[in-house]
């Protein structure tokens, strides 16, 4: 299987704070990966550096094989998608306006910006609503629009911190069946939560990190196989000795 991302032994630290000790994965081309683990994990941390948002301090990041460098950065950040913890839209104007912002920024315009922000919109059920302002959406139809934003592009690698937190139960579905929508697409997908469910419905493997570190990695068969249990709740709390939702 091809691999698009490569994390090697990735590092970083805020003052004194070691937030990733050395952690190690790899991303293969057109599947749901989710990043699971408790708050404080690493888990934000390690999306930020993959958006090139964030240094690493030590390390390797490797991108359809390539590390990034000047030469390459514009044409590996027009291949991802970066869905950030905290909605990074404009609450003040139209649902519209901020996805042909968001678009326009990886190069898209004219009659391609147009269609693509039909598609964005479309895709995260906000046709309706796409001259409304942000202000005006509940919390789940602003998570769904920071999504619009970040996809409009047709990224080949879609990021996603924690996309489904604090929203209400259909906006959550709706949500988890747009991102099996976007990989039967094509689209490769990584995807952090704390939501053991979320890894059970959309995943095809994971990845569980504490304390800066990969402590288990596979597919949920796989996992529950290996320790002999039946849900990854007392799979986490086999492997880590915590509660995941401590
Ligand atoms: P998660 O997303 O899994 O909750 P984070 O990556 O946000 O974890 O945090 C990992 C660790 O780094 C935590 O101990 C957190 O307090 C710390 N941390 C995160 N961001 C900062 C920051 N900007 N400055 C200092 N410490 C931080
Ligand atoms: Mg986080």
């Amino acid at each position: 299987m091809e691999k698009v991302i490569e994390v090697k032994n990735l590092k970083k630290k805020y003052k004194d704070n070691e937030a990733l000790r050395g952690l190690d994965f790899d991303l293969y081309k057109g599947e749901i990966l989710g990043i699971l683990g408790p708050n404080g994990a690493g888990k934000s941390t390690t999306i930020n550096i993959l958006s090139t948002i964030l240094k690493k301090d030590e390390g390797k990041i490797l991108y359809f094989g390539e590390e990034i460098s000047e030469r390459n950065i514009n044409k590996i950040k027009s291949k991802l998608g970066i869905v950030p913890q905290d909605l990074a839209i404009f609450e003040d104007i139209s649902a519209y306006k901020n996805i042909t912002f968001f678009a326009s920024l990886y190069g898209l315009k004219g009659e391609e910006l147009e269609k693509a922000t039909d598609y964005a919109l479309e895709f995260a059920g906000l046709t309706s609503r796409k001259n409304d302002k942000p202000k005006t959406y509940s919390g789940g139809m602003k998570r769904r629009l920071n999504i619009a934003c970040s996809i409009a592009h047709k990224p080949e690698i879609l990021i996603l911190d924690e996309p489904t937190v604090g929203i209400d139960p259909q906006s959550r579905n709706h949500i988890l069946e747009d991102l099996k929508a976007l990989k039967s697409n094509g689209t490769t997908i990584i995807y952090t939560t704390h939501y053991m469910e979320e890894i059970e419905q959309i995943a095809d493997r994971v990845v569980i990190v504490d304390n800066g570190k990969k402590v288990e990695e596979g597919t949920i068969g796989e996992l529950l196989d290996k320790y002999s249990e039946e849900n990854l709740e007392s799979l986490f709390l086999d492997i880590t000795g915590k509660n995941l939702r401590d």
